[in-house]
């Protein structure tokens, strides 16, 4: 009889915690340790644990499925023995980046999991786009965490009123979310920032030159990034670099940094999409038909909020223009691959209850 030990403090400060350890109960019986996903180069990664960051190989898990590679911020079950040491499993993640790949195939590419909080990065050095945004905001949604919206260099608008005109711009197109301000140069708004990625695990979106670099710098503390970067360039030392893409933060909560995550594009994001612009979706259940497409229909409440001035022209462009750029995407994907994919995660599933369920037998 195996049971789950207390969560070991090395890894609470990862985001370890008693859901993942029950989730994990199987493969601690099975002798494996529990770990997250650090770096992943190449069919290897680093991996956190108890007794600190090892180095092991992700090919046990099928490698040909761009959505079931291991990603950072997996939390995974490595075999500890044996050379190299293998990642048995990931546990299933609870929120998933996803991105379309810029190939033909137009299938997603998984970039982070396990992420909580979203940090949109905007700066206020050149003019918001609001519909730029909006469209960070849907893929945030779609993963599955929470977007904060934070309207970088502050400093840069000395002008309380101006800065609120901004802040408010920003909230009408951000429906529920926070939008907190902040300057890394001053200090502004970072004890803010700080409270709010406290708990859990993050990732920085955004524009290059939003500043994320920046704005990461000082959470951590240091200049983790401006040396990695460095060292990239000499492209020495790649196995030996100790760098990563995922940290915990000194004041509480977790930092998932990847450069991919940092250009992004969306991938079947109608959720998030219908997030984004709850108010007009909500606006919609008040249309006469069912299927209305706010166009010419009679009766549509969309189009009478639109005449009343009560929604904006340019949210409802926006709302459009993500539409049909998310269904673009989805006709482009190969349907046959989306029904295998769809297979794959039912069979697996499937293959997983029945071994948990035998595991189980075993204990009684
Ligand atoms: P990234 O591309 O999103 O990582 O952006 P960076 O962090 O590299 O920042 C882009 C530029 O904005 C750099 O020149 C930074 O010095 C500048 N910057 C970043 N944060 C601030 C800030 O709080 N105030 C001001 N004035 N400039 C900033
Ligand atoms: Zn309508």
């Amino acid at each position: 009889m195996t049971s789950t030990s207390a969560v070991p403090s090395a890894l609470a400060s990862y985001g370890w915690d008693d859901d993942w350890a029950d989730t994990f109960a199987p493969y601690a019986a099975d002798g494996l340790l529990p770990g997250r996903v650090v770096r992943v180069d190449r069919g290897q990664c680093d991996v956190v644990t108890a007794d600190g960051v090892i180095r092991a190989d992700t090919a046990f898990v099928t490698p040909h499925d761009p959505l079931r590679v291991v990603c950072t911020g997996d939390w995974v079950a490595v075999d500890p023995a044996g050379t190299p040491r293998y990642v048995r499993a990931y546990l299933p993640r609870r929120t998933a980046f996803v991105r379309s790949t810029s190939s033909k195939r137009s299938d997603g590419q998984i970039l982070a999991a396990n992420v909580d909080h979203a940090v949109i990065a905007v700066s206020l050095a050149v003019e918001l786009d609001l519909g730029r945004i909006e469209r960070f905001l849907a893929l945030a949604w779609e993963s599955g965490a929470a977007p904060v919206v934070v309207l970088t260099k502050a400093d840069l608008v000395p002008d309380p009123a101006t800065l609120a005109h901004l802040v408010h711009d920003v909230e009408t197109s951000a429906p529920g979310v926070p939008v907190l301000t902040v300057s890394a140069h001053d200090g502004d708004g970072l004890d803010v920032l700080t409270a709010v990625l406290g708990t859990g695990t993050s990732v920085l979106l955004g524009q290059s030159g939003a500043g994320k670099s920046t704005l990461a710098n000082a959470l951590k503390g240091e200049d983790v990034l401006t040396v990695q970067a460095a060292r990239d360039v000499d492209g020495k030392g790649r196995h030996t670099t100790t760098t990563r893409n995922l940290l915990a933060l000194p004041g509480g909560g977790v930092l998932i940094d990847t450069p991919g995550l940092r250009g992004v594009g969306l991938y079947d994001a109608d959720t998030g999409v219908g997030q984004v612009f709850s108010e007009i979706e909500e606006l919609a259940e008040g249309c006469r038909f069912h299927d209305c497409a706010h166009e010419a229909e009679p009766g549509c409440a969309v189009l009478a909020a639109l005449d009343s001035g009560d929604l904006p022209a340019r949210r409802l462009d926006s709302y459009r223009k993500l539409k049909r750029e998310n269904q673009w995407i989805v006709a482009k994907t190969d349907a046959r691959v989306r029904a295998e994919l769809r297979r794959d995660w039912k069979r697996k599933g499937a293959e997983g209850r029945a071994a948990v369920e035998a595991k189980r037998k075993g204990w009684r």
